[in-house]
């Protein structure tokens, strides 16, 4: 017999995140998350049938560990756990993802709705059952509701699922939560398994001194940010360190940023989130959008990587003054216009020859790199049974198998499975 995980998606790459637990004939989900091709299409994870699921845990609200879990509702109506901010931004994200990709996605708005009305909502640290599991979320850092899942099967296998980790303590929330617990298995991310990031405040001191140098001489600096997570970390390191500049806020960031009010009892601080918005315009209309470009201060918008949203009209606009900058501070994935960009010094598709604004890249990821991901496998070591390796390019899986097997031993089995594998755990 024994506990059996089958990889749907999230085996040897990042994102697409969905693993299937299955133990003494009853199977309980792990994320059911989403992926884009390089058309940009998205691609689904592995099928699994609903009326099956003792349950299905979704660990935060990017589309690539929510974005497919809908396709749940159209036969079944499992239940589903997370936490609040997660159902709430997850929502929105996946309205939006409908917007943009109706053609390719088999759910509708409906399917979502029958989702959100299965939904049992946690807090960290409150215990759950699901059927014969039972299971704990505690924080991963990563984004505002992110969850780790502490997963106790019908047999009493114990397994921790990070979903996307991060280790160390950010503006706007406390570091992973790794709850007390005896762990037999650890199915951990490994986005960047392969890179050791340059310390946060660093990164944070270069950034601000950069804001600082443009602003005071009269340009205007445009932040392409993610709207989950890094427009809201961006809002609160410029008015703890430069609180004298005008910021903007424009984008998805703006509701994704109410949501991060409506629960700050998720943020590490909410003094300082708080004053952080208290002191951000946020762009209502064109208007407003036509005037923030032309004074001196800092634009935060979505899209990230420049893949549409107001960011693409702001680039526009500042790309041929010199004394103007574009910081990007989001992972750039290749191909994406921002790599594009930071290759080429030019984005032709949008009819910029020749960026003449300085330009930059900020490494502020919400990703645990190498040594943070070791010491999670570290903390559990002593009765670690199995650990498996998942959401990572193959070269940083492989990376990260060797820095584990060298700080732990052999004694552990170790995965890095493919999609559509199964394993068998060791009990
Ligand atoms: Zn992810
Ligand atoms: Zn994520």
């Amino acid at each position: 017999m024994g506990v059996k995980l089958r990889i749907l998606g999230g085996g040897g790459e990042v994102g697409r995140a969905a693993y299937l637990v299955e133990d003494s004939g009853e199977k309980f989900l792990l994320d059911y998350g989403v992926n884009f091709d390089e058309e940009d299409h998205p691609q689904f994870p592995g099928h699994v049938r609903p009326v099956e699921l003792s349950g299905v845990a979704v660990t935060h609200a990017h589309l690539d560990h929510i974005g497919a879990a809908p396709l749940l509702y159209i036969t079944g109506r499992p239940r589903i756990y997370m936490t609040p901010p997660t159902l709430d931004m997850g929502k929105i994200l996946i309205m939006d993802f409908l917007k943009l990709n109706a053609y390719y996605i088999d759910y509708e708005a409906e399917e979502l709705a029958a989702m959100s009305s299965r939904a049992k909502l946690l807090h960290y640290g409150e215990e759950a059952e699901a059927g014969d599991y039972s299971l704990i979320l505690t924080s991963a850092g990563h984004i505002l509701g992110s969850s780790i899942v502490y997963l106790t099967t019908p047999s009493g296998h114990r397994i921790a699922y990070t979903g996307d980790i991060n280790t160390i303590q950010t503006w706007t929330l406390n570091r992973a939560e790794l709850w007390p617990m005896k762990l037999d298995t650890l199915i951990i991310e490994s986005t960047y398994g392969s890179t050791k990031h340059p310390p946060r405040h660093l990164v944070e001191k270069k950034l601000i001194d950069s804001i600082d140098e443009v602003v005071s001489s009269g340009g205007t600096v445009l932040i392409p940010a993610f709207s989950v997570g890094r427009s809201q970390e961006i809002i609160c390191l410029i008015q703890a360190e430069l609180p004298h500049v005008d910021v903007y806020l424009d984008g998805m960031s703006r509701d994704i940023t109410s949501l991060y009010l409506k629960y700050e009892e998720f943020l590490r601080d909410p003094g300082i989130f708080r004053k952080a918005v208290e002191n951000t315009y946020f762009i209502r209309g064109w208007q407003d959008r036509r005037r923030a470009w032309r004074k001196p201060g800092v634009i935060v918008s979505s899209a990230g990587m420049l893949k549409g949203g107001p960011s693409v009209y702001y680039l526009k606009k500042i790309a041929g003054e010199p004394r103007n900058a574009v910081f990007l501070v989001s992972y750039q994935a290749v191909n994406s216009p921002g790599h594009i960009l930071l290759e080429y010094g030019g984005l032709e598709e949008f009819g910029i020859e020749r960026l003449k604004a300085r330009l930059q890249w900020f490494d502020l990821s919400s990703h645990a790199g190498k040594d943070g991901l070791l010491d999670i496998a570290l903390h559990y070591k002593h009765t670690l049974k199995n650990i498996v390796i998942v959401h990572g390019e193959p070269d940083a899986i492989e990376y990260l198998k060797k820095l584990i097997v060298e700080n732990i031993g052999d004694d552990v089995n170790i995965y890095t499975p493919l999609n559509g594998e199964e394993i068998t755990l060791e009990d």
